[in-house]
């Protein structure tokens, strides 16, 4: 094992695709920019798995105020419209930029290319629900995508390491000043000190069963909890429908093209429990109607014809979602002829918490950004605003953050740590190889699993249950994570995920206690209804000393909507017992 001691201007943490527009932006500033990702950069993070681009833009008749209230509505009073302004009025430029990169894109006439001006608007438009009026989307044409943001981080002359995991961020002075990690296949310690880092390294997840969120174990949000940085909306968390037995997504877009206007969902009784829900909230109404015992719940057949949507398909295969039909083959799941069993799955963390940043994308410790799913905007609040509104949000937050990280690290003054210092941060990034017994981390990562996977936790919420799993997660922290041991650098990486995962869970169990209504997706059972007197607030979580402190700060009344509406207007989406 050897050691690599590296100085920067800027580092970035995940190469997903907001760390592939920090780096671009801040080299493009002049910086000099290294990009650390833990698996290979290009073909690793949800980007990778991503197809849709929201796209907003005036000139082709995109009423913004529409949009504005679309949004303030979806997110329930609690979006943070500054946010939803800037994804509005920057989708478009940086999808100029992903044009230029040379990344094609799906258009209309079903052919794949880089659009000029001239030939816009090209895109797709959803408008299915009297909820969500305006989604429209360009799709990436081309599997490779992320591989093609590598070249161009490369060609602009960032330097990536692969198969580097951070694990920690270096403090001096109250500053953030690098961070420290290990080479996942040669265990390399590496030492990099930087006057800018940007935690680019996505949301946090559990290894739950939906592909695209398997290497999301929340590091950057933890490790940079423990340099002092606060996080917000971290209460919500977000679910992905799964096929029971072949734990893939399915992809409707090829359906809903040759024809089927909208999936049937159904109950162990037939009855089509999703009816007269708005689209967007649905992701609640699976795990609610399973817990009334009525499940299973079950998608009806496609009904179409499987050669036509292996054809149309073949346009989608071009843009990056995963061989999801091939799995389905293998499970021998006849999905164009039969009923299948489906569930929502519960993820984690993803668009609407994290770091809480500006909208520079500094967080409040010094010398320290956040972009994409790692970054807290509450663009979203306890939602999910518009389709493709993930990867517009990467490109635009990962563009703002490599700008800011650009020109702080102009003017910062250099701070380097002691060989002693050194010393330290190699015990924590080692200490699990070190150790010759205790608990390894497969066997913590099942015991978080079993206390925060289940629907009954995270998704339909009680405050007794939350509170049995805190109680759990605490034991993990004061008991497991002190005496995980690691074999290989293999299982090294393992243990600074688990490690992550306990102090996330933590603080997605500690935040959902407080917010005590429900919003959303955020359903709590012991308070089924939102209370926007009390509740129209963020959460914000930062460490003092050893202690979790949580607080809420008031929505800017101008974000909250006619609070005068009658409670069924301004919420058309209505939980169960209301
Ligand atoms: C299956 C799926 C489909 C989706 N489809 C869409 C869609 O069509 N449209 C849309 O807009 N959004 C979609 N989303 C959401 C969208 O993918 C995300 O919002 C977006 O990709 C976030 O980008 P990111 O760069 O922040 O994170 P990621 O792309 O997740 O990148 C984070 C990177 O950081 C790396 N990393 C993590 N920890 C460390 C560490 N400790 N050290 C070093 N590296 C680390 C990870 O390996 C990863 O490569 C989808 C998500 C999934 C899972």
């Amino acid at each position: 094992m050897s050691e690599k001691r590296i100085e920067t201007d800027v580092l970035v943490i995940g190469g997903g695709l907001a760390g592939c527009f920090a780096a671009v932006r801040a080299r493009e500033l002049g910086a000099e920019v290294i990009l650390a990702e833990k698996n290979y950069v290009g073909k690793t993070g949800s980007s990778h798995y991503a197809r849709d681009f929201m796209l907003f833009k005036e000139e082709w008749g995109d009423k913004f105020d529409e949009w504005m209230e679309q949004f303030s509505k979806i997110g329930e009073y609690i979006a943070d419209r500054r946010w939803d302004e800037i994804i509005l009025r920057e989708s478009y430029p940086r999808f100029r930029d992903l044009v230029s990169w040379g990344e094609p894109f799906y258009k209309k006439n079903g052919t794949v290319g880089f659009p000029e001006p001239e030939e816009e608007p090209f895109r797709l438009a959803f408008r299915r629900t009297k909820y969500r009026r305006y989604a429209v989307i360009s799709k990436f044409g081309a599997r490779h995508k992320m591989l093609i943001a590598r070249k161009k981080v490369m060609d602009t002359g960032c330097k990536i390491l692969d198969r580097v995991m951070i694990t920690d961020l270096l403090e001096k002075d109250g500053r953030v000043v690098g961070a420290t990690g290990f080479h996942t296949r040669t265990g390399d310690f590496c030492f990099i000190e930087a006057k800018a880092t940007v935690i680019s390294s996505g949301g946090l997840a559990f290894r739950s069963a939906p592909y695209g969120v398997q290497f999301n174990a929340g590091e950057g949000m933890t490790m940079g909890y423990r340099a002092g940085a606060e996080l917000t909306g971290m209460e919500f968390g977000q679910g992905m429908y799964v096929v029971k037995n072949c734990d893939t997504v399915i992809i409707d877009g090829p359906v809903a093209e040759i024809g089927q206007k909208r999936d049937r969902v159904t109950n162990a009784y037939g009855e089509e429990f999703l009816n007269e829900i708005p689209h967007i909230p649905i992701n609640i109404f699976w795990p609610i109607e399973f817990h009334k015992g009525r499940g299973p719940i079950y998608h009806e057949p496609y009904g179409v014809d499987r050669e036509k949507y292996k054809e149309e398909l073949k346009k989608y295969d071009e843009t990056a979602e995963g061989p999801w039909i091939t799995m389905l083959d293998r499970a021998g799941l006849d999905i164009f002829n039969d009923r299948f069993e489906q569930y929502m799955a519960f993820t984690g963390s993803f668009w609407a918490g994290g770091l809480r940043v500006n909208t520079s994308c500094e967080t409040n410790v010094p010398g320290l950004y956040a972009a994409g799913d790692a970054a807290g905007t509450n663009y979203t609040g306890p939602t999910y605003t518009a389709l493709g509104s993930g990867m517009a949000g990467a490109s635009i937050t990962g563009y703002r953050a490599g700008q800011s990280a650009a020109q702080f690290a102009q003017k910062a003054k250099e701070l380097k740590l002691e060989g002693s210092e050194v010393e330290k941060y190699r015990q924590i990034v080692f200490g699990p190889l070190e150790r010759k017994s205790g608990f390894s981390p497969d066997h913590v990562l099942t015991r978080i699993q079993q206390n925060i996977l289940p629907y009954e936790i995270r998704m339909v919420m009680h405050e007794k249950r939350l509170q049995a799993a805190l109680t759990m997660i605490e034991f993990f922290r004061d008991h497991f994570v002190a005496k995980l041991r690691a074999s290989d650098s293999h299982d090294l990486r393992k243990a600074h995920e688990v490690r992550s995962m306990v102090l996330g869970a933590e603080v997605m169990l500690r935040t959902a206690l407080f917010r005590k209504e429900s919003r959303g997706w955020f359903y709590r059972e012991d308070y089924p209804r939102r209370d926007d007197k009390n509740w129209l607030k963020w959460i914000f979580v930062k460490r003092e000393g050893d202690q979790m402190k949580i607080w809420a700060e008031p929505v800017p009344k101008e974000y909250q909507g006619d609070t005068s509406l009658p409670y069924e207007e301004r919420y058309p989406l209505q939980y169960q017992k209301e």
